[in-house]
Parts: structure tokens; sequence; C-alpha cells
């Protein structure tokens, strides 16, 4: 399955930690690209660091406004899935979601557009209660691929956990240092 992101909305208060961490989230939990309106530099900063230590080819992207590329994807054959409060309920969506090749997911930082609600194809509640985009959107990406983005292997990463029960065990790959 192909999975991206995209961040819509305006905040009143730029808050560059949860930015940062929506983006970690989709890099870690299998999407390939993050698309964004409002991005500081130290963040696409901070996500090329972790790509060269800890692999991959995660991508940030600016973009000027959501809807154009939202319609792009569309016509691209990826289907649309906002997260929202006001959804379906994702144990109800889930399976329908699985079996679907490619999505856009979007989420919200303050206000919403309505559109977005007309242009989706699927509108879904992680719960029926507000918490925060980074929860709403790595349950998601966990439910639908269900645990599996685990197993994938992040390409030329110059550091590789392995998991232990105690301690740290970190290998090195001198070659890429
Ligand atoms: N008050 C805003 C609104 O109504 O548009 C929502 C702000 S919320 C902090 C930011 C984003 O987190 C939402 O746009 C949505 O994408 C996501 N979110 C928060 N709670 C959610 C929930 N229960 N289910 C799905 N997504 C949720």
């Amino acid at each position: 399955m192909e999975i991206e992101v995209v961040r819509i909305g305006q905040r009143l208060v730029r808050d560059d930690r949860v930015t940062t961490h929506v983006a970690l989230v989709s890099r870690a939990f299998g999407a390939k690209t993050i698309f964004m309106t409002e991005i500081n530099p130290e963040i696409k900063d901070t996500l090329r660091k972790i790509n060269e230590t800890w692999g991959g080819n995660f991508e940030i992207e600016f973009i000027e406004s959501w809807k154009p590329i939202v319609k792009k994807k569309k016509e691209d054959g990826f289907k649309i899935v906002h997260l929202s409060m006001y959804g379906e309920k994702i144990n109800e969506v889930q399976e329908k979601i699985r079996k679907e090749e490619k999505l856009l997911i979007v989420v919200g930082a303050e206000k919403v557009p309505r559109e977005i609600y007309e242009l989706a194809d699927y509108n879904v509640g992680v719960g029926s209660q507000p918490h925060s985009e980074i929860s709403a959107l790595a349950i998601l990406l966990d439910r639908i691929q269900d645990g599996q983005q685990f197993e994938k292997e992040f390409p030329n990463a110059k550091r590789k956990i392995i998991p232990t029960k105690t301690g740290k065990n970190v290998q090195v790959n001198e070659t890429r240092d």
C-alpha cells in the first residue's frame, strides 16, 4: 500500500513540536511523503538528519495550499482518508480502507475547511472525542497496516537498532558515516 499524508489548517500559534511529531509518525509508520502548508526549515532539517541516521527516503514537501494536492492525488487514483472526530468509526471502516492501494491521509491542525469532508472518500473518527492529529494518525496507520509497518526495513541506515530485552543494541554501519 502506498501512503502519503497531508496536514492542513491554519494554526493560530505555530507548534513546531506537534508538526515535527506528525512528520516523525508518518515516517516511522510507513508513509512515503508528508505535504504541509507551513514548515519551519528546521523541521525539514530534523527529518533529513533522521533519514541519514536511521535510513529511508521519507520526504517533506511544502505546499501553498491543500486543495490542489488533494485534487491531484484523487485524479492519480489515491483514496482520500480524512481524520476527524465526526467521521465514521474506525472499527467499522478499517477493513475497507486496508484493501485500498493508494491513500492520501488528511489530518487537521486547527480549523478544518468544510470542503474536505466532501472531497474525502472516507471521513474516519478514531473515537468520537477530540484528541490529537498525532495519535489519530498513528492509530489509523497501525490499523490499516496491521502492525506490518514495523517489519519494514529502512534502507541505507547508518544505525540500526537490534531490539533487545534489556539495554540498547545498535548496529553501526561504518561505511555510511
Ligand atoms: N477543532 C478542530 C476541528 O474541529 O477541525 C480539530 C483540531 S484537532 C487538535 C486536529 C486534528 O486532529 C483534527 O483535524 C483531526 O485530523 C485530528 N483528530 C483529533 N481528534 C480526532 C479523532 N477523535 N478522530 C480522528 N481524528 C482526530
